[in-house]
């Protein structure tokens, strides 16, 4: 079973919930500047043709590419068949620079629209999606914060996807922990610096389908400060440049290995080693150790991709295991006693199809309206505007990221159970995207990690304004499913106010907490994410049944009851478990008895 886009789905969603037009005319950014020349037709078009693209040319490789991987022999990477030329005509339509700036040949559109693209490239394939991302973060290092001469020689190649980047960080004793790397930068006296040492884990650090590969490495210099304030950010070509900017010598960087591993095997992840010839060149981004400060700038756009790739995987699930659930027949219904019926007739199927539906729809619109908020804090015209966007997209930057991502997992899961044995072998594809859904949890910051950073960095924002403003939004969401008094909204009302107020005085006590017992808090930052995600993403999807019934004047017809269903699915069925975890946080998190217990896992 391939992919088809959702492009209606997604249209809705982007208009009508994430804050591009529809219901939020008001703040849609046409009148503070961020979206003034962007018209429907235009979003339109770009969804219609990057669905196409995504459905086409990069989903059909999606097996090839699982089966194939990526083989590694004399230091070079072969990608599966039909990738390079699919890379090729997908740079070639402009799909790397959609939101890169346009003086450097990207189309300087709005980071939303790039935002779902970004999902549909994904759900095609992510092993194939996540080179771009990387692509996209380091062209937004370099723009920000690369000299003229830098920009000049590297950044239109880069936009236009004939090189693509890398972004590296991580080695053997510096995972979560960067401040604890040791890659060595030494200036060599000319401007230029020699790296030497050693990056696990590279994504794309070697390949065969761009003729140049731009690495972006973390490094330290000699006598830097320790910890993270001594890192700086160096642009290192894996081929240096002539004075005329055509290729010149090899640089003193290679891949060693590609590892073996669970999902997207054909996305190559290597073992980068610097310096055996006496250090690769590379130049300086940004200042000698503000390098963390080059990585803020993009962390959260970076974030928000991979938090996209949970979201494109889990449409991708869903998609699969409703096709599969319409056709396999097994058992009967008491509306069918005598014929076997196909296993989406089955409540407890359909049960798992709408847990599927629901969380995947409530992660693609946390995530867009966190893409909508980056796009205010970059381009809103008066300065407090961008700040109070800045804010609420930092807010929700570490939940799209973790929530999504876990869902992507757990939905992809439940599809492999809609197929039965069938799931679990090969064959039918859904434990491919189980299996490639698993490593968008931990890369770009492990969920654990975007806990802690919504709990410890995020709450506190502008003194928990910033969490406080959001959290009344969600109230007002509440508030409007309950004037409606329809019935087909259930107890969809109730059960998010419940959730509300759970989340309410669950944030006053982490707040309170990390004033006077941090580990407390910390031991609790997981399943706050999780009511935080769980209560925000059902709301959004009651905005968007509410959208849909204001579109039809307040009448239902099939669009709007599925909305509402889902809505009230969501609310009725999984924010209900909001009171359980804010206990968990609030009772749970006495992590005092804790090591007795892991003792015995040990003994
Ligand atoms: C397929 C793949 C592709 C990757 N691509 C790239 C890439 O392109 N560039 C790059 O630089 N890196 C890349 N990585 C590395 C990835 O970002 C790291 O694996 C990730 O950051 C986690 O680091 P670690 O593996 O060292 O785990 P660790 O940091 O050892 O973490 C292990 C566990 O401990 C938890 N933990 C660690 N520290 C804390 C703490 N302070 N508080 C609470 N819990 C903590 C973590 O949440 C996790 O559950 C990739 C990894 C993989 C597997």
């Amino acid at each position: 079973m391939t992919y088809r886009a959702p492009v209606a789905e997604i249209a809705f969603t982007l208009k009508q919930v994430a804050g591009l037009g529809g219901a939020h005319a008001a703040q849609d950014g046409t009148q503070d500047g961020t979206y003034v020349d962007l018209g429907e037709d235009i979003i339109d078009a770009v969804l219609e043709q990057a669905g196409r693209f995504a459905s086409d040319i990069i989903a059909p490789l999606n097996v090839v590419g699982d089966r194939f991987g990526t083989p590694f022999k004399d230091g070079s990477v072969t990608t599966p068949p039909g990738w390079k030329e699919a890379y090729r005509a997908w740079a070639a339509a402009g799909w790397n620079g959609l939101a890169s700036p346009d003086e450097w040949g990207g189309q300087g559109l709005p980071q939303i629209l790039n935002a779902a693209c970004v999902e549909m490239w994904n759900s095609a394939s992510m092993a194939f999606g996540i080179g771009p991302v990387l692509t996209m973060a380091a062209i937004d290092a370099l723009a920000a914060h690369g000299s003229d001469t830098l920009k000049q020689a590297y950044l239109k190649k880069l936009i236009s996807g004939e090189w693509m980047g890398t972004m590296q960080l991580t080695e053997p004793q510096a995972g979560s922990d960067v401040g604890a790397l040791r890659t060595k930068a030494e200036r060599a006296g000319d401007g230029s610096y020699r790296i030497t040492g050693q990056k696990i884990f590279i994504t794309y650090g070697e390949h065969d389908l761009t003729d140049n590969i731009i690495h972006f490495v973390l490094a330290r210099l000699p006598n830097a400060p320790t910890g993270t304030r001594g890192i700086s950010l160096f642009l290192v070509p894996k081929f240096l440049l002539n004075a005329d900017g055509s290729l010149g010598a090899r640089n003193d960087v290679r891949a060693h290995s590609v590892e073996h591993k669970l999902g997207i095997h054909a996305s190559p992840t290597c073992t980068m080693v610097y310096g055996d010839n006496g250090g690769a060149v590379g130049f300086l981004v940004g200042e000698e150790n503000r390098g963390m400060n080059c990585m803020f700038t993009m962390m959260n756009e970076a974030r928000l991709m991979v938090g996209l790739q949970g979201v494109a995987i889990a449409e991708r699930a869903t998609q699969q295991a409703v096709a599969y659930a319409r056709e396999r027949r097994q058992g009967r219904t008491a509306a069918m006693p005598a014929d076997s019926t196909a296993i989406v007739a089955h409540p407890d199927v359909k049960r798992m199809l709408m847990t599927m539906r629901a969380l995947t729809k409530a992660a693609r619109a946390i995530c867009y309206a966190t893409a909508v908020a980056l796009d205010h804090a970059h381009c809103a015209a008066d300065e407090s505007a961008r700040k109070r966007a800045n804010d609420r997209a930092s807010l929700l930057t570490p939940v799209a990221k973790a929530f999504s991502t876990d869902i992507g997992t757990e939905v992809a899961s439940i599809g492999v159970q809609v197929h039965g044995g069938m799931g679990y072998v090969e064959e039918t594809g859904a434990a491919q995207h189980y299996r490639d859904a698993r490593i968008a949890q931990i890369y770009e910051g492990t969920n654990g990690i975007q806990a802690i950073d919504l709990v410890t960095r995020k709450l506190p924002l502008s003194g928990g304004q910033a969490v406080k403003d959001y959290l009344s939004e969600l109230k007002s969401t509440i508030d409007a499913v309950d004037a409606t008094n329809d019935p087909a909204f259930g107890w969809t009302g109730l059960r998010l106010g419940e959730a509300l107020h759970s989340l309410e005085r669950t944030t006053a006590w982490l707040l309170a907490e990390l004033t006077k017992n941090v580990d407390g808090a910390l031991a609790g930052a997981t399943p706050y994410l999780r009511l935080f995600a769980s209560t925000a993403g059902g709301c959004m999807l009651a905005e968007e049944a509410l959208a849909s019934l204001r579109l039809n004047g307040g009448g239902s017809g099939p669009d709007t009851a599925g909305r509402i269903a889902a809505a009230r699915f969501f609310a009725e069925n999984l924010t209900v478990h909001a009171s359980a975890l804010e206990r968990a946080v609030i009772e749970g998190g006495d992590i005092s008895g804790w090591d007795a217990a892991l003792a015995q896992a040990a003994s």
